[in-house]
């Protein structure tokens, strides 16, 4: 009985040994991701919120067949737990606001929990700030992401050390609208031209993917930006939107995981 249950043990080490490549993969660095693999897909992006304007933005995105792409912070320019907003279905918790932007289709990934800039943290504030985002998006949608932008763009080894054994990949961009520097100004010029560069250089017949950045926290985004964006892009007739997940060629459901 004794070497039949030593038998048992090495094959079930072999076996756990062998099997999770997944588990192995958790402990090395989080993978940056700047574009797209996919050919002729574009993810369109949205930081910082939830804001006064994601309700509706969510709403219009999916109206016009778009699926997007939002970084969510906990506290930034409003506190999840505690606020609400009026949006045009009425006064929304934040926390509704989250549900509505998935119910819509659209992916949800962690912007660390304050905005911070994850760059030069300890392993431990980094771990308390992507925990405490874990523990919004499981109260509301069951699950964390698997994705999740780091804020300004900015993280270290150890940053992408601590993002890998959590199990995330780290997302970038490579067409930066620059929403945020001109949101005061009513011309959209500087965030076309920001596109044109990168669209423009593409094949007609085998155009690139594409990650491309913005922030629902910007009337001016949600109001002037995304729609000049959308039908750009449309004009182009080769492009598809997609969320992160898909423009990398995975489904949508792989972009979350179930267990903590
Ligand atoms: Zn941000």
């Amino acid at each position: 009985m004794r070497s039949t249950f030593l038998i048992t043990a090495a094959a079930i080490a072999t076996a756990v040994s062998a099997a999770p490549a997944t588990l192995q993969k958790r402990a090395t660095t989080a993978q940056v991701i700047e574009t797209c693999t996919v050919p002729g897909t574009i993810a369109l992006t949205f930081d910082d919120g939830p804001y006064e304007y994601t309700w509706d933005l969510a709403e219009t995105l999916k109206k016009n067949g778009v699926k997007a792409t939002f970084f969510m912070n906990g506290e930034n320019w409003v506190d999840v737990n505690t606020q609400s907003v009026q949006t045009s279905a009425g006064k929304k918790t934040y926390k509704q606001v989250i549900k509505h932007v998935y119910d819509m289709g659209h992916q949800l990934g962690s912007h660390t929990y304050h905005h911070l800039e994850l760059a030069g943290q300890s392993t431990s504030k980094v771990k308390s700030e992507m925990t405490k985002m874990e523990t919004i998006f499981r109260s509301i949608i069951g699950k964390n992401p698997l994705y999740m932008r780091p804020p300004a763009g900015a993280y270290d080894s150890n940053t992408l050390k601590t993002l890998g054994g959590m199990g995330y990949k780290a997302v970038l961009w490579d067409i930066d609208s620059n929403d945020w520097r001109y949101s005061e100004i009513s011309s959209l010029s500087h965030e076309q031209a920001n596109y044109k560069s990168v669209i423009e250089k593409d094949s007609k017949t085998k155009p690139h993917g594409h990650i491309a950045l913005h922030h629902d926290v910007y009337e001016k985004t949600a109001e002037k930006l995304v729609p000049w964006v959308i039908s750009y892009i449309k004009s182009k007739g080769t492009y598809k939107f997609v969320t992160v997940a898909e423009c990398l060629g995975n489904t949508k459901g792989s972009a979350y995981r179930t267990k903590q």
